[in-house]
Parts: C-alpha cells; sequence; structure tokens
C-alpha cells in the first residue's frame, strides 16, 4: 500500500475528532495531504467512526480523482480540494458540526476578538462567510463551498497562514494547518472560542472587543520573532 502512512495519520486525525466530542454520528471529516505528491487522504463517505479503518481512507489527487481506495470519499471532499489549491503552505483540512462554532455559522456572525484565550490564537475574529448564493447552491455545491471560502479570505486580504479557521454561514466550521495535526488541534481551539465568546455575550451582550494591546500583547507571547511562551527548545 503505497499510502499507507498518510492514510493511517488521516485515519488519526478522524478519530481524534471523534474522540474530542467535535463528531457525531458520520457528520465531519479530516484530511492529511502529502505535500510533494500533491494529493491527500481523506474519509469515505458515511462510514460510522467506530467501524472506521485506515485503510478504508481514500487517496484523492488535486483533480479530484481516486488514487487508492475502494470506498467513496467524503461528500465534502472537493471543498478540501479547493483549500489544499488555493492556501499555499497547508496539509491538513477539517470540517466538523461541533455546536458552538456551527451555532456562530447558523447565526451568520464572526467571532469577535473578547478575551485573551483568542488572541491566544488568533489577533483577528474568526470570520463568517456570507450565505452561498442560490447560483452556487446549484453548481458544484461542495467546490463552491470552497470558493465561498477562498473568495471571503481574497476580498477581506485575510492571510490564511494566520486565521487557519473559518464559519461557512448556515453550514458550520472548516481549520487548517501546515500539519493536519494542527487542523485538528485547531477545530479543537475554534469550539472552545465560540463556546466561551457565547458565555460572555449571553453574560453581557453590549461587551466590546478587547483591546489592541492586550490582542497583540497575547498574540506575539506565543508567535513571531520575541515569543516567549512555552519551554526554550
Ligand atoms: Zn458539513
Amino acid at each position: 500500500m503505497a499510502y499507507r502512512e498518510l492514510k493511517e495519520r488521516s485515519w488519526r486525525c478522524n478519530m481524534e475528532l471523534s474522540r474530542r466530542n467535535l463528531i457525531k454520528y458520520t457528520f465531519g471529516n479530516a484530511s492529511a495531504f502529502d505535500v510533494e505528491k500533491r494529493m491527500f487522504a481523506i474519509k469515505p463517505s458515511g462510514v460510522p467512526y467506530d467501524e472506521l479503518q485506515p485503510t478504508d481512507m481514500v487517496v484523492v489527487d488535486l483533480d479530484n480523482k481516486v488514487v487508492e481506495g475502494t470506498l467513496k470519499f467524503s461528500s465534502d471532499t472537493k471543498t478540501h480540494t479547493v483549500l489544499y489549491r488555493k492556501f499555499p503552505g497547508i496539509a491538513g483540512v477539517v470540517h466538523t458540526h461541533s455546536p458552538y462554532a456551527t451555532a456562530w455559522a447558523q447565526a451568520m456572525k464572526s467571532i469577535p476578538v473578547l478575551g485573551t484565550t483568542h488572541a491566544d490564537h488568533c489577533t483577528r475574529p474568526v470570520p463568517c462567510t456570507p450565505v452561498m448564493s442560490n447560483e452556487m447552491i446549484k453548481g458544484d455545491y461542495e467546490e463552491e463551498t470552497g470558493n465561498l471560502i477562498v473568495d471571503t479570505f481574497e476580498k477581506n486580504s485575510f492571510p490564511h497562514r494566520e486565521i487557519e479557521m473559518v464559519l461557512v454561514a448556515c453550514h458550520g466550521p472548516f481549520t487548517w494547518g501546515e500539519t493536519p495535526e494542527k487542523a485538528v488541534y485547531n477545530s479543537v481551539i475554534l469550539e472552545e472560542l465560540a463556546r466561551i465568546a457565547f458565555l460572555t455575550l449571553r453574560i453581557d451582550p453590549g461587551v466590546p472587543p478587547m483591546i489592541k494591546e492586550l490582542i497583540d500583547k497575547h498574540y506575539l507571547r506565543k508567535h513571531g520573532e520575541s515569543s516567549y511562551y512555552g519551554q526554550t527548545k
């Protein structure tokens, strides 16, 4: 099996989503991208997590052609393909319907930076896309979902390596990262940010975004040249 490692990595990431309670039944999927071979391993469509095996993963190229695997690939595969094509430097994509992030997506609202937990990961709100147009819905829906995400980032000049998460309006979250494991981590973090922001706004619906000085302090403590969080390697 030529893609054993890639399939196992993708399988582990999918199982981690289930273990972290981000997934019910078959909702959601994670993929692992091989940057050199330009192909990725993704979960098959509709297979419950407790039955999923590493050998079930489907390897797909960036033209959505199956390279290895006997099962039908996840219905969201084309969204993953668009993100790998358009967002250089990423090697993992995750989609879930985790409840708090999905609630923000359904409310069609970006998640504001209200505290340092958010700023530790990202200095900007987690963006929510516009609602997909009728034309896009009638077209190649999953591919258009990818295009909607990419358009939202391009139109707003959002850096995709700094904001590694998005809410697709009326649908749910997608995350990515420089490794498949980072994409999974970002899904876990996003759900937590979404939950804390929801609770904060329940206490005070009028609370303003956190001041820039605190946002910068927390982000730069963990990221960039002068970061000092954690152990020195
Ligand atoms: Zn979905």
